[in-house]
């Protein structure tokens, strides 16, 4: 018998990059040496004292449920991290912890989302918004990012999604620093998009998942610009800056009405996140707010060697003709355009988009990318520089030398 499966699952697409994953998994299998620059992932280790943290709430026994927002004790540090690092004041009500931040953003996105509703993603954007906001029964709005703009979202390509969602549009997701792009939005185009986002009466979802990560120019959030602190939900969590994306713990800070919503959603769908790890992260964010100078000196260290790989592989990519790029300011990846390349025929293959790229980077150079197209930008490839400077030398080696 064949299961008939929903509508709903027959119509999300397969995630992107895990093909990309799966695909060299099976190459790896077969005997070939295959480097990955498609993690989404730090390659280092979750700092002792917070793995600590994690393995003593096992021994004293913290392993039962917990309030469905999140402990008491997380959560208010959650509220100290916002408002000594964002400006951000949040009451008891105002956050709520999840598995991941991924898992706080469907909550909010099955908060806020009638069926015909359009959200506005600035677009390439992070692959899982747009089944997210579908699941949720709204319809993804592109607001075109492009490289011209360094990938920052403009008042007039927000103001032209709006116009395209035909009187649906109810909110926007914002992404700074950006994945796939690695762009930081400045406070004053901040301010701008906030005129906007004013006007056309919308909520905000704000995925602050990078923010650790920055390398230039200064982070804000965006519920500090004018009037945002009321309709935001300010994303957050450990798993890109503590290097704890195994751990599962993302958090939010907004209107209490809406976590109220989200809290309730997830009393019935995940309940509250895993025990452990909320006391892992309460540690890493108590130690980090502390100034503890074992987490300050990773975090230096960790800052230090992404700007180096960052270089290294924006130099590298900008010595192979027909390449372009906007150098990321934050998060580790490069999204650079290839598409001085299309039409050529490059290991017998003609090149025709990012996929067909992607595909010989993997077969005839044994380097693992993703294909702009996952992210909506069939021109570019996404290269991670979460990977040793040594492999990054090695893939990039290997690329110049199937492409040029
Ligand atoms: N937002 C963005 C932009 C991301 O890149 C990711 C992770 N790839 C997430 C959210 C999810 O974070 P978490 O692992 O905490 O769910």
């Amino acid at each position: 018998m064949t299961l008939r499966l929903s509508g709903l699952v027959r119509g999300v697409p397969t995630s992107g990059t895990m093909a990309v994953d799966e695909r060299m998994q099976a190459l790896r299998a077969a005997g070939r040496d295959i480097v990955s620059l498609g993690a989404g992932q730090l390659d280092f280790d979750t700092p002792a004292p917070v793995a600590d943290a994690g393995r003593e709430a096992i021994t004293r026994g913290r392993t039962r449920y917990t309030p469905v927002a999140g402990t008491v004790a997380l959560r208010k540090a959650v509220r100290a991290k916002f408002e000594r690092e964002n400006g951000l004041l949040y009451g008891d009500g105002e956050v709520i912890v999840g598995a991941g931040a991924k898992s706080v953003i469907y909550h909010a996105l099955l908060a806020l989302v009638d069926p015909g509703d359009a959200v506005i993603v600035p677009t390439p954007a992070w692959p899982s918004y747009t089944p997210m906001v579908a699941m949720a029964g709204g319809r993804v709005v592109p607001a075109a990012l492009t490289a011209a703009d360094g990938y920052q979202l403009t008042a007039s390509a927000l103001r032209a999604a709006i116009a395209d969602a035909e009187g649906r549009a109810c909110g926007l997701i914002v992404n700074s620093p950006h994945n796939p792009t690695g762009a930081l939005l400045p406070r004053e185009r901040m301010a701008e998009l906030a005129g906007v986002v004013r006007e056309a009466g919308l909520w905000v979802i704000s995925d602050e998942i990078y923010e650790p990560l920055v390398y230039e120019g200064e982070f804000t959030s965006f519920a500090a610009a004018d009037g945002m602190r009321a309709c935001t939900l300010t994303v957050n969590g450990v798993s890109k800056g503590f290097a704890m994306t195994g751990w599962r713990i993302g958090y939010g800070g907004g209107p209490a009405e809406l976590v109220r919503g989200m809290e309730s959603l997830q009393s019935h769908t995940s309940g509250n996140p895993s025990s452990v790890s909320q006391e892992a992260a309460e540690a890493a964010l108590r130690l980090s707010l502390a100034g503890d100078p074992r987490l300050q000196a990773e975090r230096r260290r960790v800052n230090g060697a992404l700007v180096a790989r960052r270089d290294l592989l924006c130099r590298a990519l900008c010595a192979i003709p027909g390449v372009a790029l906007v150098r990321p300011a934050g998060a580790f990846y490069v999204f650079a355009d290839f598409s001085g390349l299309f039409g050529r025929t490059i290991a017998g293959r003609m090149v025709q988009g990012s996929g067909d790229l992607a595909e010989i980077l993997l077969e005839h150079a044994g380097v693992a990318v993703v294909p702009g197209s996952v992210f909506g930008d069939d021109r570019c490839l996404r290269l991670s520089f979460a990977a040793a400077s040594e492999e990054l030398e090695t893939a990039m080696a290997r690329i110049a030398h199937t492409l040029t």
